[in-house]
């Protein structure tokens, strides 16, 4: 039974509505109180051209007086042609902006004055006077409703004055004009319908007016279908009544009627076609309410969807940045009182290495409800991955991070965790909030991993660094166009002869402003901005070219080892791309290394996977780089065939009296022999350091020892003068 109420209790509208839903058909029929008023307007124009010359002119021309002629057969289209233009106006400014401009304040300032001063200054009696009404009840009619729309023409336009006033100072909306407007634009409808189709038939036509209507309020505006069963049924119930007027005393099923020397009909068929029109225009009111219901509902789900970050349910980044615009804009006093967070979650990648994607997923929804809460009242959301941003007050700022901070450490007891924060201190000249949060960023940054330092405020000592970065982010495809990007080779050899093996190729940006960037000052920002790919496939080319030329030239070569971004396999077809060069330069494969860094190949990434296999498969020599200086370098090893290993130089530092070292690299290098790998040793800095290398089996070396990256230019003038000794061996 309770389910049969609830259904009966939806149908007819009765069921409780959000705040959306009810503010979503409400726009809905504002909006289409502007189509009434374009209506309205056009048809009076037309009114008014046709008056003056079937009416005004021809007088006029005899000799009247043009302002009397005026008012008496045209004030009443004026009349409505001002209803018509004032609901227009209002409604359409109600959608573009709820908030009043300076030039929409005036115009409604102007045809509300106007609407009210007409009404003020025409006497009543010029239009309550209505000389061509026939029968009492048509003249009683037609003055009911000019009285009623002389009123609501008064209320319209001191409606749109107080409108655009309230709006304008105090910069609040009034809800009740906006129902002023809806019901007007029934009432009018209604009234027209039933004015003309009563004269239609008194004249012997057909009612379609009414009809007109009658649809037209009830398609184009939404009420609760209750409501509009009320609307219609009264309507057509009413009309039906004034009708049966003429046929005094006759019953529903009346016959015939005279009316002025007309015989009329309204026969039992006509009532049924009119009832049945009644219940199908209802029926169609009940469906256009439910179908709009449903849009509603799903426009309020794309709605969130285009807000919020699916994962935390915090606002995503878009959201949040125009938030903060609106509020930094709106902020009143000290801005400086204001900061804008970049927070960044320490480890985040180790704990997804360890403990899965679905506890690291656990884990950022943990992070975005603590931050919730203690920065509950601010503005916050998720920038993406383990980024997080806030916009709040400066009060107790460190003692709300370091809750924060302890909060997000408390989450594993094995893994070291905490938040590391960059804050940005907002200045009376701030607009944008991303270029703020990107500065917050960049303090943030300076503090990664450094466990004990929870919280940096950007300064204006950090600005010079910053603006090298954002000139790097900004300047990376004119770098590659003007040819800025140049490798540097550094010579590789083999441990026992300490002749040169092959080169690592090591990008460096010649720049006009700021001389020469080492790789740390553009890499890193490069990765961070997803750029990273523009400058490796310059220096792919450049280091082919190169080759060919100095084959071409008849020089001495050796192979190259290439590095290769992690994210060049996500941004470009990294492989693709290199085998194309490979072939373009018309290069043997086994010239060219590919450098991988193990931290790459932590993400399970099934692109990453599917490019590192085709590396091996179209013949190229993968080198796995940096190895030690991760946390899986042995999963790694076991889930790939490397040609080399590199030695990550970290193990060199302090080798001399560190006997573990010496030991972890002699078993580093066994391992790495008993699967079938080769080794290389990075940075290696002294004789000592060399010989050790040599004796437990490493087979290259590469480090300032043996030579410092330098230009192709330099690298030939050192094999030219005899330092370096090219081998004849391959591999
Ligand atoms: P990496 O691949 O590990 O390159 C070795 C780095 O160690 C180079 O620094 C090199 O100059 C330095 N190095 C070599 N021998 C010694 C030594 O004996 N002692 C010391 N202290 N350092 C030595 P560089 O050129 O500054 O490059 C830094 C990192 O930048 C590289 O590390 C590599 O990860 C990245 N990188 C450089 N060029 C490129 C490139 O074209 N593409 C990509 N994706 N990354 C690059
Ligand atoms: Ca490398
Ligand atoms: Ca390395």
């Amino acid at each position: 039974m309770k389910k049969v109420w609830k259904f009966l209790a939806g149908v007819f509208g009765f069921e409780r509505l959000t705040k959306y839903e009810t503010d979503y058909l409400h726009d809905a029929n504002v909006r289409s109180c502007s189509y009434m008023g374009f209506i309205v307007v056009s048809l009076e124009i037309w009114m008014l051209i046709r008056q003056s010359y079937s009416k005004i002119l021809p007088k006029y021309q005899k000799g009247g007086d043009l302002f009397e002629l005026t008012v008496k057969y045209t004030s009443k289209y004026w009349l409505f042609l001002l209803i018509g233009l004032g609901l227009m106006l209002f409604c359409l400014f109600y959608h573009r902006d709820k908030r009043l401009t300076k030039g929409k304040f005036v115009t409604l300032l102007v045809v509300g004055s106007a609407c009210m001063l007409y009404t003020a200054v025409l006497k009543l009696e010029s239009f309550t006077k209505t000389s061509d009404a026939v029968t009492p009840v048509m003249a009683g009619i037609m003055n009911a409703m000019l009285v009623t729309i002389y009123v609501f023409l008064f209320v319209i336009g001191a409606a749109i004055v107080t409108y655009a006033c309230l709006n304008y100072f105090r910069g609040k909306r009034v809800v009740i004009l906006e129902h002023v407007a809806v019901t007007g634009f029934t009432l009018v409808c209604l009234a027209f319908g039933v004015f003309v189709s009563y004269s239609d038939f008194w004249g012997g036509k057909e009612i379609i007016c009414f009809l007109t209507m009658v649809i037209y309020v009830g398609c184009l505006l939404i009420y609760r279908p209750y409501i509009t069963l009320l609307i219609l049924g009264s309507s057509f119930f009413g009309f039906y009544r004034i009708l049966l007027t003429y046929n005094t005393g006759a019953s529903f099923k009346a016959q015939e009627v005279e009316i002025s020397g007309v015989m009329h009909k309204i026969i039992s068929g006509d009532a049924v076609n009119y009832v049945t029109f009644f219940i199908s225009l209802t029926t169609i009111c009940f469906a256009i309410y439910h179908g709009r219901l449903v849009e509603a509902r799903k426009s309020k789900a794309l709605e969130k969807s285009a807000k919020e970050d699916q994962l935390t349910g915090l606002y995503n980044y878009g959201y949040f940045s125009e938030l903060a615009q609106n509020a930094i804009r709106n902020i009143t006093g000290d801005p400086s009182r204001h900061v804008l967070l970049f927070i960044d979650v320490h480890n985040f990648k180790a704990f997804n290495d360890q403990r899965g994607f679905e506890a690291g997923d656990r884990f950022l929804i943990s992070i975005g409800r603590h931050i919730a809460d203690v920065f509950s009242g601010s503005l916050y959301g998720r920038q993406a991955d383990d980024h997080f941003v806030v916009l709040t007050g400066t009060e107790g700022l460190t003692e709300r991070l370091d809750r924060l901070n302890a909060l997000v450490s408390d989450y594993d007891d094995e893994i070291l965790l905490g938040v590391n924060c960059g804050g940005y201190h907002l200045n009376a000249n701030d607009e944008d909030p991303r270029v703020c949060i990107d500065r917050a960023r960049y303090a943030a940054h300076l503090i990664k991993n450094r466990f004990q330092t929870v919280y940096i405020e950007y300064d204006q000592t950090m600005s010079e660094a910053y603006r090298k970065r954002l000139y790097v982010i900004n300047n990376i495809d004119n770098a590659v166009e003007q040819g800025w990007i140049v490798p540097f080779y550094q010579p590789v050899v083999w441990s026992d002869t300490e002749q040169v093996c092959g080169c690592e190729v090591l990008a460096r940006w010649m720049d006009p402003t700021y001389g020469q960037l080492f790789p740390n000052e553009f890499i890193p920002v490069l990765e961070e901005y997803r750029l990273i790919h523009k400058l490796d496939r310059a220096i792919f080319e450049a280091a082919c070219r190169d080759l060919r030329a100095a084959l071409d030239a008849g020089k001495p070569v050796v192979p190259v080892s290439l590095n290769f971004s992690r994210l060049d396999f996500e941004l470009m077809d990294a492989v693709g791309e290199l085998d194309g060069l490979v072939k373009k330069y018309g290069l043997e494969k086994d010239l060219i290394h590919v450098e991988v860094t193990e931290s790459a190949l932590t993400d399970n990434y099934a692109k990453l996977n599917e490019a590192i296999n085709r590396i091996k498969e179209l013949g190229y020599s993968l080198w796995l780089d940096d190895f030690g200086s991760g946390y899986s370098s042995l999963n790694v090893l076991k889930d790939y065939q490397f040609d080399v290993i590199k030695i990550d130089m970290r193990f060199l530092s302090n080798l001399e009296n560190n006997e573990k070292a010496k030991t972890l690299i002699d078993c580093i290098i066994k391992m790495a022999n008993r699967i079938n790998m080769l080794t290389l040793t990075e940075g290696v800095e002294t004789k000592v350091q060399a010989e050790f290398l040599n004796n437990v089996g490493c087979n290259r070396l590469q480090g300032y020892l043996f030579g410092k990256p330098i230009p192709k230019e330099a690298f030939y003038d050192r094999i030219d003068k005899g330092e370096l000794v090219v081998s004849e061996k391959r591999l």
